[in-house]
């Protein structure tokens, strides 16, 4: 389903894409859809045509088309609300991200704090054995 709000909305030939992602890590309004090897879409209620996803992509396969949804009327005045409706969903959806962006740091940080000590126990472990033999 197509948003009524972004005069234009980023498209993704599918055919051509190589599923590398790049372009679901540069969209900041998670508006992109697709896993790691497989064909990415785009969501088109969320996209809000900030283009931000097309330098990265190095095929080149995306690119922004006029919505058809779209029309002028929606700047009316009579429209306000629902405009300030999408723009904060979408402020939502980026400050989501970023949350789920810094958890998922922390998560590997602590992962390899983790690893980093079980490498030093387990070398202490070998010296202590080196010492006995
Ligand atoms: S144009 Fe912006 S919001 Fe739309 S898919 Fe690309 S990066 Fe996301
Ligand atoms: S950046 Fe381009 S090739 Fe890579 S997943 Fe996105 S659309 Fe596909």
């Amino acid at each position: 389903m197509y948003n009524q709000y972004s005069a234009q909305l980023a498209f993704i030939d599918e055919q051509r894409c190589i599923g590398c992602a790049l372009c679901l890590k540069a969209c900041p309004f998670d508006a992109i859809l697709g896993t790691s090897q497989f064909m990415h879409s785009v969501i088109k209620s969320y996209c809000t045509g900030c283009k931000l996803c097309i330098q990265p992509c190095p095929v080149d396969c995306i690119e922004m088309r006029d919505n058809p949804e779209y029309s002028d009327t929606i700047k009316a005045d009579a429209h306000k609300q629902e405009r300030k409706d999408f723009a904060n969903a979408s402020k939502q959806r980026l400050q989501q991200r970023k949350l789920r962006l810094e958890v998922r740091s922390d998560v590997v940080n602590a992962a390899r704090q983790q690893s980093k000590a079980s490498m030093a126990d387990k070398l202490a472990e070998l010296k202590n054995l080196q010492k006995k033999i």
